[in-house]
């Protein structure tokens, strides 16, 4: 049987938006972020996090650096009951033309095998206009852009709904 997913952004989704983060002292959860991911859990979605990080293939930090932190964070949340299915990240840069990068569809079409989801049922909630397009590349028309990350630029999104943060999301996602 195919699953729902929450497919989540990381920097401005989960953690405020720090530029080039990779160190656990810089990193803070976003308000509400535990109680939302208990709330999609409990609904029947695996929650599963997309994430560029040309962080790496600058040379801001190492691919290490990078595992370490997301280690630490998926413990955090396991201490709060939330499983995180599955990570996906990009450590290339613009310039590199890979097929993961955001707002590409590479690593939600990847999810999607992995996981045999089902995108029509699923979600996913960005703070930046690339994880939309991203997330409508791959079929998946449910997504939430929220204030809490970058700053929104331009008068228009794709987005279904615009919030202030993930805290907010309940009230939208419904089943
Ligand atoms: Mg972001
Ligand atoms: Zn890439």
């Amino acid at each position: 049987m195919s699953k729902k997913a929450i497919f989540l952004d990381r920097d401005g989704v989960i953690n405020k938006e720090v530029n080039y983060l990779y160190k656990i002292e810089n990193f803070e959860f976003i308000n509400g972020i535990f109680e939302s991911c208990l709330y999609f859990q409990n609904l029947g979605y695996i929650i599963i996090i997309i994430t560029n990080q040309s962080g790496i293939s600058r040379e801001f930090y190492s691919d290490n650096d990078y595992q370490k932190l997301s280690a630490w964070m998926l413990e955090e949340f396991s201490k709060h009951g939330i499983i995180i299915q599955d990570t996906f990240y990009c450590p290339h840069g613009p310039e590199s033309n890979c097929r993961c990068r955001k707002p590409k569809p590479g690593m939600f079409i990847e999810a999607k095998k992995k996981h045999n989801i089902n995108m029509k049922e699923s979600w996913m909630i960005g703070d930046s206009e690339i994880d939309i397009q991203s997330a409508n590349g791959a079929d998946i028309q449910n997504t939430i852009l929220v204030r809490s990350g970058k700053k929104i630029i331009g008068p228009t999104s794709n987005a279904k709904f615009i919030l202030d943060s993930i805290r907010d999301a309940p009230n939208f996602i419904l089943d």
